[in-house]
């Protein structure tokens, strides 16, 4: 891959201000293998980028600062759960970028969040993906799309992907990813819990339902390829018969109220229901944009979400807007 990512003068507003956006994304497939003795686990997951964004936008600054709105920022309603000082992986990928193309890390970035953090969404990793490219941008760096690549795998497993979008399969620790072509439009509704799960914390549970023999050993993985097949091409049914979350079981486990939000989900009419990546997030699949609507307003009034979004996929990774 060697295409330049850097959105050119033309893409800078007359503030000197660069916008890019990120997708959060559903693992219709997560097959987790056996830990590593790096500590990560070995993984093969069918990643899918669907249309629920968060938006970085950079400007030129002295230092880096940063502002966090939206999901997860500070508010009348509570504390905030998305930091903003340096543990934040938006403030990561500036540090990052900036030391690999060798420019001061100056830069007053803001990030306005609707992907909800600890989800299992992958929204850490949707800032830290639009953060590399509208930073580029902004520091005309002329990093290659591989470059960013590189740098993403750096910050996090699942960053590779928020920076591809649309559908891949992940392997590796999630980001080694080869591009799945799909053909067509996935319709979901998704159910957001009002609590997070943490991401290493249902891994933990998952090691230990595995050691006590509860669950078996990691490495009896469901094959992949059914699930690619009916992302293809579909027909829904295809698709709702192939979806499958090795950390369904341990995120239930950790929070069993879950079990009715899945039951609320093809109550309300779903091909099939799963847990999103490390959770709490329910994926309702839908067979169609008429039928996800619908079905995000019957789940909004069901009582057991904080919040239901209708979003489709695949759609694409990080890219510049406005
Ligand atoms: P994944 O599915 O990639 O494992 P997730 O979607 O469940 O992750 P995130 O929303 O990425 O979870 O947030 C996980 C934690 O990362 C948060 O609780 C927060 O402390 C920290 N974090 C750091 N930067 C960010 C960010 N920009 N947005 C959200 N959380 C962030």
């Amino acid at each position: 891959m060697s295409n330049a990512t850097s959105g050119g003068p033309g893409r800078i507003a007359g503030n000197g201000a660069v916008t890019a956006r990120a997708p959060a994304k559903v693992n219709v497939h997560l097959g987790v293998g056996p830990l590593r003795a790096d500590g990560f686990h070995e993984l093969q997951t069918v990643f899918l980028a669907v249309s629920l964004f968060d938006t970085v936008t950079v400007r030129p600054g002295d230092g880096l600062s940063l502002t966090v709105r939206g999901e997860g920022a500070a508010s009348g309603r509570g504390p905030a759960s998305v930091p903003s000082d340096r543990r934040n992986l938006v403030w990561q990928a500036a540090e990052l970028l900036a030391r690999h193309a060798g420019v001061r890390a100056d830069a007053g970035l803001e990030v306005d969040k609707s992907i909800p953090a600890a989800a299992g969404l992958a929204g850490g990793s949707a800032d830290a993906a639009a953060t590399l490219v509208a930073l580029d941008a902004l520091w005309n760096t002329h990093a290659t799309r591989g470059d960013l690549a590189t740098l993403a795998a750096q910050l996090g497993s699942d960053v590779p992907f928020s920076l591809l979008g649309g559908v891949a399969l992940g392997t590796g620790r999630g980001e080694q990813l080869s591009p799945v072509l799909a053909r067509r439009r996935w319709d979901w509704a998704l159910g957001i819990a009002g609590e997070g799960l943490s991401t290493p914390t249902v891994y933990a549970e998952l090691d230990s339902l595995r050691a006590t023999g509860t669950l078996p050993a990691g490495d009896a993985a469901a094959p992949t390829e059914p699930v690619i097949t009916a992302l293809r091409s579909g027909p829904p049914a295809a698709l709702a018969a192939a979806l499958s979350n090795d950390l369904q079981a341990p995120a239930l486990r950790l929070r069993p109220d879950l079990r009715r939000a899945l039951r609320a989900a093809t109550d309300a009419g779903a091909r099939a229901a799963l847990i999103s990546g490390s959770g709490p997030t329910v994926a309702a699949l839908a067979d169609d944009e008429q039928s996800a609507v619908r079905l995000a307003a019957e789940l909004a009034g069901a009582g057991v979400f904080r919040t239901v979004r209708a979003v489709h996929g695949p759609v694409p990774g990080a890219r510049l807007v406005g």
